[in-house]
Parts: structure tokens; C-alpha cells; sequence
């Protein structure tokens, strides 16, 4: 069952439907190109960063007048890279903070069932795993499975965890995750916010308030405003990442779920359409299944 799995995603995988499409061709002409739109489009890389990649790619091919479609692959895997590269500096392969900040704030946001609460216990695990200090701060006051859940990392992890009852202010237990904080020398502060998307001004005003809140007790806190993404679902994630950059500053983002998925294209075209770069991918359930983004591997990943 697992190799039918795994022959099921290569099947239709970036690269396989790639050499699909250029089979028995020798250079790239106007049905490999649209060939290659469709494959980008249908592997989540989003409508905008696909008309860039291909308009590139027919640039090369009128200055060169005859592009093989060998060539294809080498010039695809530059193109993409070079798009992940104006965002992604994809130098960090490890868990860490810039120093002289601290108490590190970090601000997670995005809807329910992305994989917010999971995201913040493997980087929780991450963090403390790299000799920090960590606290946590249940500010998904909505929902009383939220902050349970929240605890059941915090438990899991040995992290403290600051909540409040169901129904009460984030921003207040945004401010006491803080205050705790900084009264326990804690190095980094992960504050769960709430993921409700239904109501835009309440979200923005929500998020607003708990950053306003946050800066009373550090002054230039968040230093980080991570949006959790789901990258298996493809164009809800685009809605969401406008949504949320609507809503508030996002300075990275998380892309959980790329384990299921063959598709991935949501990286490329999410970071290159807001311009935020991908910190963390999410790539299983598992305590340890989350990866420091790094572009070079994931280039690599889309081609294989
Ligand atoms: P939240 O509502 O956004 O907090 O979502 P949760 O953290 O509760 O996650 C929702 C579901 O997605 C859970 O079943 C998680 O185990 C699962 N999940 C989260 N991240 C990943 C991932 O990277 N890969 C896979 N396969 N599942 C994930």
C-alpha cells in the first residue's frame, strides 16, 4: 500500500508531468509552453507567478530562437529558484533567533485547521531543543478545544503555557504570556491567536489590539507575525494568505502539509505574489515534522 502511495504521487508529481508533457518533442513550442502553464497552474503555483514563469521562459525561447526541451528542465529549475530567491534567503537550516532580542515574540495567525496548534508545539519542541527558553500563550480564546489542545503541546513539549478561560480578552492573555515571560527570563513567546476569518474587521481589530497590548510590556514586540498556511489545499491558501496580510503586517509564513501532497507549487507562488519569505514547512503529524524552509532543497524536491 505504501509503494502504490508513493508511485501514486510521483505519477503526478511537478517533474513526471513535466516530462509527460515535453515527451517525443524536441524543442519548446507553443504546446509545450501551454502544456506547461496547465501543470503549473494544477500544481497550486497560482495564476500570476505561472504567467511569470512562462513569459520567461518564451523570452528565452525568442532570444534563442530554438530552446530544447532538455533545456526546459535546467531553465524551469533557475527560473523558480530566482523567484524564491527575491524573498527566501534560504541560509537557515537550524532553529534560531537573532539574539538581543529577548523576549523573541512570535505571533501565529491563520485559520482554523491549517495546522496552526501543531505548528507552535514542533516549534516549541524546536526551540527548546536548541537551548531556549520557551513560553507559550493560548490567545485562541474562541474555541475551548484550542487552548486545550494548546496545553496538550505545551504538556508534551515541557513548555509553560499561559490561558485564561474560553471567552476571555487575547489581547489580556497576550499581555500576561508577556509579563510571565519576561519575568521568567524566557528567551521566545509563542502566542496563539484566534483563526477566524468570517468576520475581517474583527479579525484585524483583533490582531491589532493584542500587537497594541503586547508592546506594553515589550516595546517592539512581535518581532514575528508567522501565518500558518494548510499547503495541500491550493487556492483557499491564497485567499487566506490575502486575507491575512490584509488583516495585519505577516513578516513569514508556515506551509504545513507538504507530506501530502505532490503539489508544493503553493510555496512558489505564495512567497513570490506577497513577497513574505517561508520560514517553516510542516511535512507530517509527528513532534519532529516540521523543517526550516530552505529553498534549495525545496527546488530540488519539485524536480525529483
Ligand atoms: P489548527 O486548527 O490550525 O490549530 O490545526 P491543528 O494544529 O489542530 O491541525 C489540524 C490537523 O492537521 C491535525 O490532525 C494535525 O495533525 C494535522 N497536521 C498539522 N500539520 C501537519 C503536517 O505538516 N502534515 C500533516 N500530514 N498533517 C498535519
Amino acid at each position: 500500500e505504501t509503494l502504490d502511495k508513493g508511485l501514486e504521487k510521483s505519477k503526478t508529481s511537478f517533474f513526471s508531468k513535466l516530462t509527460k508533457a515535453v515527451a517525443g518533442k524536441s524543442k519548446v513550442d507553443d504546446e509545450v509552453l501551454d502544456n506547461l502553464e496547465e501543470i503549473l497552474v494544477s500544481s497550486d503555483v497560482g495564476v500570476n507567478t505561472t504567467l511569470k514563469i512562462i513569459t520567461r521562459i518564451e523570452k528565452r525561447v525568442s532570444e534563442d530562437k530554438f530552446l530544447g526541451t532538455e533545456e526546459l528542465n535546467r531553465i524551469l529549475h533557475e527560473e523558480i529558484a530566482g523567484l524564491l530567491s527575491e524573498t527566501n534567503s534560504g541560509e537557515a537550516t537550524e532553529f534560531v533567533i537573532p539574539i538581543n532580542t529577548k523576549p523573541y515574540v512570535l505571533m501565529v495567525v491563520g485559520v482554523n485547521g491549517v495546522g496552526k496548534t501543531t505548528t507552535i508545539g514542533k516549534l516549541a519542541f524546536q526551540f527548546k531543543k536548541a537551548g531556549y527558553k520557551v513560553v507559550l500563550g493560548a490567545a485562541d480564546t474562541f474555541r475551548a478545544a484550542a487552548i486545550d489542545q494548546l496545553q496538550i503541546w505545551a504538556d508534551r513539549v515541557g513548555v509553560p503555557i499561559v490561558r485564561q478561560n474560553m471567552g476571555s480578552d487575547p489581547a489580556s492573555v497576550a499581555f500576561d504570556t508577556l509579563q510571565s515571560a519576561v519575568a521568567h527570563n524566557a528567551d521566545i513567546v509563542i502566542i496563539d491567536t484566534a483563526g477566524r476569518l468570517h468576520n475581517k474587521v474583527n479579525l484585524m481589530n483583533e490582531l491589532t489590539k493584542v500587537k497594541r497590548v503586547m508592546q506594553k510590556v515589550v516595546a517592539d514586540a512581535p518581532h514575528d507575525v508567522l501565518l500558518v498556511i494548510d499547503g495541500s489545499t491550493g487556492q483557499n491558501a491564497f485567499e487566506q494568505a490575502k486575507q491575512f496580510t490584509a488583516a495585519t503586517e505577516v513578516t513569514s509564513l508556515a506551509v504545513t502539509k507538504l507530506d501530502g501532497t505532490a503539489k508544493g507549487g503553493v510555496v512558489i507562488g505564495i512567497s513570490d505574489q506577497f513577497k513574505i519569505p517561508v520560514k517553516y514547512i510542516g511535512v507530517g503529524e509527528g513532534i519532529e515534522d516540521l523543517q526550516v524552509f530552505n529553498k534549495y532543497e525545496f527546488v530540488d524536491s519539485f524536480f525529483k
